[in-house]
């Protein structure tokens, strides 16, 4: 019998994908399901976009590229940092990888070892955890608290760090909260972290360009005392609804960025060609298809917002960022996941529980709401009946 190494056994997973099979289940067996589950935008990639991709395939970009990404597109991230955050980065320090996820991977890898301690936040997008443990560190969550509006707090992160800690892992805006956390807060964070020079910082702002109500996404890039020590983390999935193409890119210190480099070799080698082209369409190409897609995110977010704090017993902060409201379901009497399972198996609305984003998200639900506002009030219809016939549990 093969058997393969205990690390595998502390592998996590990311629950929305199961949720998301087992609404593809119920669906297939004729169930009439609204799917809150996911976290995509449910648009179209934009045309110009889809074009360039295919451009580049009739043009023959059909070869394996750099394994760092071709030198137009890390250009190109490198101008879009700077209209974005008004900071220059070389281009040489742009990493381009397939997704997100691949950038956290990579940084976890290289800090995550036995006797490391890695601080992320909880709840939080749960891949942090489950690398940290893959890789035998000890995860240390960093709590992110309703009370403090879904942001993380400079002072209770700092007072998180020991001598093991090795990496800081920021998320704003924020899976699973739509958290944002201001500026003062970043500031206060950063001047803290002065005093803990061996501390590495993985900052994810795949979320943006996504902030509402006047709240702005503040880049960790700013800072200059820590980008030598700063991995920042983005990508395409998320601003042109691309998540199946597999874009991300990341921004990374000297040190670390050969390294990175190497694990690409490794791993995937290079992003698809035609994606990479595709990216370069999206990030130097008319960005009005981002500002309408915000817009509409704003409009159902209001919607979504009102409807759920008309359920009985819930209620729910206005999210300032991403796509997702994260309501507090404590008052109803039902546990968060007993919940999310029961509103997809009974009333064919998929959600997911709180608990799977970590301890902290332990009386929360989260809805995403990249859906249609007609699903959306469908599926705060089917609540409300579902609650009112089902309360406490
Ligand atoms: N980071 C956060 C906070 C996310 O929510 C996600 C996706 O849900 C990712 C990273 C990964 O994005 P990608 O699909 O590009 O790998």
């Amino acid at each position: 019998m093969v058997t393969i190494v205990p690390a595998f056994g502390r592998l996590g997973e990311e629950n929305a994908f199961a949720v998301l099979a087992r609404a593809g289940q119920l669906a297939a067996v004729g169930r009439d399901i609204v799917n809150l589950g996911i976290g995509q935008p449910d648009m179209p990639t934009p045309p110009h976009i889809v074009e360039a991709g295919v451009k580049a395939l009739r043009d023959g970009h059909h070869g394996y590229t750099p394994a760092v990404g071709i030198l137009p597109l890390r250009e190109a991230v490198a101008r879009d940092v700077h209209r974005r955050h008004g900071v220059e980065v070389s281009p040489d320090s742009v990493m381009i990888v397939p997704g997100g996820k691949v950038t956290m991977f990579m940084a976890i890898l290289m800090f995550g070892e036995p006797g490391a301690e890695i601080l992320y936040p909880d709840p939080g997008f749960p891949i942090y955890r489950s690398m940290i443990e893959f890789t035998g560190a000890t995860p240390v969550p960093v709590p992110i608290r309703e009370a403090n509006g879904f942001a993380f707090s400079a002072e209770e992160t700092l007072g998180l760090i020991t001598a093991r800690t090795r990496l800081l892992i920021l998320n704003s805006p924020a899976n699973p909260t739509g958290g944002v956390t201001p500026k003062a807060e970043i500031d206060a964070l950063v001047a803290g972290l002065a005093t803990h020079p061996d501390v590495a910082v993985l900052s994810d702002e795949i979320y943006g360009t996504m902030t509402y109500d006047g709240a702005a996404h503040h880049s960790l890039l700013r800072y200059p005392e820590i980008r030598e020590r700063l991995i920042y983390l983005d990508g395409a999935s998320k601003t042109y609804a691309m998540t199946g193409w597999r874009l991300g890119w990341s921004v990374w210190p000297k040190p670390l960025y050969d390294a990175a480099r190497k694990l690409a070799v490794n791993a995937h080698s290079c992003v698809n060609a035609a994606t990479q082209w595709a990216g370069i369409a999206a990030l130097d190409g008319p960005q009005d298809c981002v500002a309408e897609m915000v817009a509409e995110f704003d409009r159902r977010r209001g919607l979504v917002v009102e409807g759920l704090n008309a359920l009985p017993d819930v209620s729910c902060i206005t999210p300032k960022g991403a796509f997702y409201a994260f309501p507090n379901v404590e008052r109803t009497g039902w546990k968060a996941k007993a919940l999310a399972s029961a509103l997809l198996e009974e009333a064919g609305v998929a959600t997911i529980g709180g608990p799977d984003f970590g301890v902290h998200g332990e009386v929360y639900i989260r809805l995403s709401y990249a859906n249609s506002p007609e699903n959306i009030l469908r599926a705060l219809e089917r609540m409300g009946t579902f609650l009112a016939a089902r309360p406490n549990g």
